[in-house]
């Protein structure tokens, strides 16, 4: 019979969705501790002459640092596609991090802040950037009142002389602002809506230059990856993929929270090695490869591995690596109707695939029986004309429990 949609389910989503706001981590590392251990040694290298910045770009290219935001880019390539538009060239630093379930830009920037600022400021020395704009997210109050008290002891002591301007942005809590051109948007004081692509960010971004845009956790890899070298970074993966992921975990494990992991784990080994198991009494069922965009697996998939590309074949992707584990307690159907109206929600109402097609997917999943061919057709719809990725990948959790969970769907 059809599964009940428990609260439990929604809770558990919703739990994962707002994150932990107790952001205010106390010892982190300040400007006086980074410096003392090394830090800021790289940049002034760079200032000095003793790197250059081709080769820069080489290590990171053959490290295959790719964007850790969500869309995957090769940072590398980024930096030199950027690098060959006419200047004046800005930087965006995507500290949003809105994607429901995840965390570990918080995590970071909480711990280590300069480390993520470094690889900034070397990717600015790289690329020739004028001026880098961090968009903060709202909701991390305490981290904004420590980043800004970072910032001015950066700036009251520069590590090398022109420094590049460094701008501190909030949001005011919009989903979509997460989504770069949103971002950019937002940054230029405008309504956070996403732009129609090309041109490209890299050639039309902020103000109408050039733009490097990035995710705070590819920025904080920059500096660990130039000065131990490509072959640290490559070494660390599994199951014949390279490098290291941060998953922010939540949901019905024993062991929530930010694990770093190599790139290719799969569910079930991040779940045992990692995460201490499934909580008492409760039995794996389920899993968000991706927040609510990346869709919903069944625990019979549980040994792919977690990447960019593999998920891709079942219909999900990893985004940002925030993974929500539900057990035999919670259905996924009912996370799939939690997901849509949040985006339903947090469209932007800009098209209009995206802004009714959300409201019909939830007024069709609130139904006892989902009609999935007209599910099917809206889900075509919403990919194939929605502006941004909000309503491309709006429909992958439906279209995950209708491919995985049909015996969710069958009438009681
Ligand atoms: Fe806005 Fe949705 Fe269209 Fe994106 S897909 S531009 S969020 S209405």
């Amino acid at each position: 019979g059809q599964r009940p949609v428990t609260a439990a389910t929604v809770d558990a989503v919703r739990a994962a969705s707002a994150g932990d706001t107790t952001d205010v981590h106390m010892g982190h590392i300040d400007y006086a501790a980074y410096r003392e251990a090394g830090g800021y040694r790289l940049l002034r290298a760079c200032w000095a002459g003793r790197n250059d910045p081709e080769s820069v770009i080489v290590t990171l290219m053959a490290s295959g640092l790719r964007g850790l935001g969500g869309a995957g880019f090769p940072a590398g390539r980024k930096w030199r596609i950027v690098k060959h538009e006419p200047g004046p060239r800005l930087m965006a630093v995507n500290i949003d991090e809105g994607e429901p379930g995840t965390f570990k830009d918080r995590h970071y920037l909480g711990r280590d802040p300069h480390r993520f600022l470094e690889g900034a400021l070397v990717a600015a020395w790289a690329v020739g950037i004028e001026t880098i704009y961090l968009y903060l997210r709202d909701e991390y109050h305490g981290l904004r009142a420590m980043l800004q008290t970072e910032l001015d002891r950066l700036r009251a002591d520069p590590p090398v002389p022109d420094m590049p301007e460094i701008v501190l942005r909030r949001g005011a809590g919009a989903y979509i602002c997460g989504e770069e051109s949103a971002m950019i948007e937002s940054i230029e004081g405008k309504r956070g809506m996403p732009r129609l692509r090309p041109p490209y960010l890299a050639q039309v971004g902020l103000f109408g230059r050039p733009t490097l845009e990035h995710n705070l956790e590819t920025l904080h890899w920059v500096r660990d990856i130039l000065e131990r070298g490509a072959e640290w970074f490559t070494n660390q993966g599994r199951h014949g993929r390279r490098g290291l992921r941060s998953f922010s975990v939540s949901g019905r494990v024993r062991e929530p929270g930010v694990k770093l992991a190599p790139a290719g784990i799969t569910m079930r080994e991040l779940l045992d090695e990692y995460c201490g198991g499934m909580q008492d009494g409760h039995t794996f069922y389920a899993y968000l490869p991706g927040g609510a965009s990346g869709g919903i697996l069944p625990a019979s998939l549980a040994d792919v591995p977690l990447d960019f590309d593999t998920l891709q074949r079942h219909g999900c992707f990893i985004g940002s690596a925030a993974v929500v584990v539900l057990s035999d307690r919670d259905t996924a159907r009912a996370a799939a109707l939690n997901t849509l109206r949040f985006f339903r929600e947090e469209s932007c109402g800009q098209c209009t695939p995206c802004r009714a097609g959300t409201a019909k997917a939830v007024a069709l999943m609130e139904r006892d029986v989902w009609d999935t061919a007209l599910l099917g057709e809206l889900s075509q719809v919403m990919r194939d004309a929605s502006i941004c990725g909000l309503g491309q990948a709006a429909p992958n959790p439906f279209d995950c429990v209708i491919r995985y969970f049909p015996h969710e769907l069958e009438a009681s």
